[in-house]
């Protein structure tokens, strides 16, 4: 099944309803990262989260969210935008923790309960919006509702969820996004209440075969929901080798000489998706040609 997320209205437009399967996705990552059990569900709920986020902006506009938390994972970066695409990573890709107390994968020991949850958003204005919260949970779906709360005075729940395998790959990875509207009346907010109590893991019910829209009709229920649109999701970087002779350029022509005298070469690799880029001798020549104009 491909990765895809829906968008939808339920109680007449009082929430906005989002819900993903993003396994494909993850999955992705985690090979790309080679992140270990518990990593891969850290960086795998960040990479929901980003792309729930990401769905509340147009196609171009640019998201990043950034979690900076005390534990051994240290930090995690997610860009994403409105058309579905994401792509991050985690500092520490190989934590492996024991089980927490509930038996789950212990995501809050791998992320830590002290640090900033920031958002950075490109939407195309003079100045990107920024906001910024305290972690609160260190799960991740608690601080994603934190930020939207605090941040952005949005009443939200969120819920990321990422079933890792036996050998660290990637079983499901999903979750759903629900945000009331204002003016949105206190009956509403008490059923919904009400409808996430029980509510199993997004990744169980990926697992029995669930889609999207499959999880938010087990939300809501009998209540009818008003999907307005489908989005594919993947993950996607869009580095390449131009971009970083681009980077390399400024780093002038001496760093640039001292790389071919002492490594006959320079290897670059992209840290949103693991991505190496080789730059032999003559590439390296060429580069320092390109800053003095052929001239030595
Ligand atoms: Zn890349």
């Amino acid at each position: 099944m491909k990765d895809y997320l829906v968008k939808a209205l339920v109680y007449g437009g009082a929430v906005r309803a989002y819900a993903v399967n993003a396994t494909a996705t993850v999955a992705e990552a985690q090979r790309r990262h080679d992140t270990w059990n518990t990593a891969s569900a850290a960086l795998g709920r960040s990479l929901v989260g980003g792309l729930l986020l990401g769905a509340t902006v147009k196609g171009e506009d640019k998201m990043t969210v950034k979690i900076q938390g005390d534990g051994p994972a240290g930090a995690i970066i997610i860009d994403s935008n409105g058309k579905g695409d994401v792509k991050g990573y985690v500092q520490n890709p190989h934590i492996n923790l024991p089980l927490n107390e509930k038996g789950k994968i212990d995501v809050r020991g791998a992320v830590g309960t002290n640090g900033v949850f920031t958002v950075i958003k490109d939407l195309g204005l003079k100045e990107p919006f920024s906001g910024q919260t305290p972690i609160v949970s260190g799960e991740l779906g608690e601080d994603f509702t934190y930020y939207l709360a605090v941040s952005e005075q949005v009443p939200s729940a969120v819920g990321l969820s990422v079933l890792v395998d036996t050998d660290d790959s990637i079983k499901t990875a999903g979750g759903f996004m629900l945000q009331v509207m204002p003016g949105a009346s206190e009956e509403i907010i008490e059923t919904l209440e009400e409808c996430l109590k029980d509510l199993p893991n997004v990744s169980s019910l990926l697992d029995e075969g669930k889609s999207p829209e499959d999880i938010l009709a087990v939300i809501f229920g009998e209540e009818p929901i008003q999907f307005l649109e489908e989005l594919p999701v993947q993950f996607n970087c869009e580095c390449s080798k131009e971009k970083f002779s681009t980077a390399i350029l400024t780093l002038g022509t001496s760093e640039i000489q001292a790389m071919i005298d002492e490594d006959h070469g320079a290897e670059a690799v992209c840290s949103f998706c693991g991505e190496k880029y080789h730059f032999d001798e003559a590439e390296l020549n060429g580069l320092i040609e390109e800053i003095t104009g052929g001239k030595k």
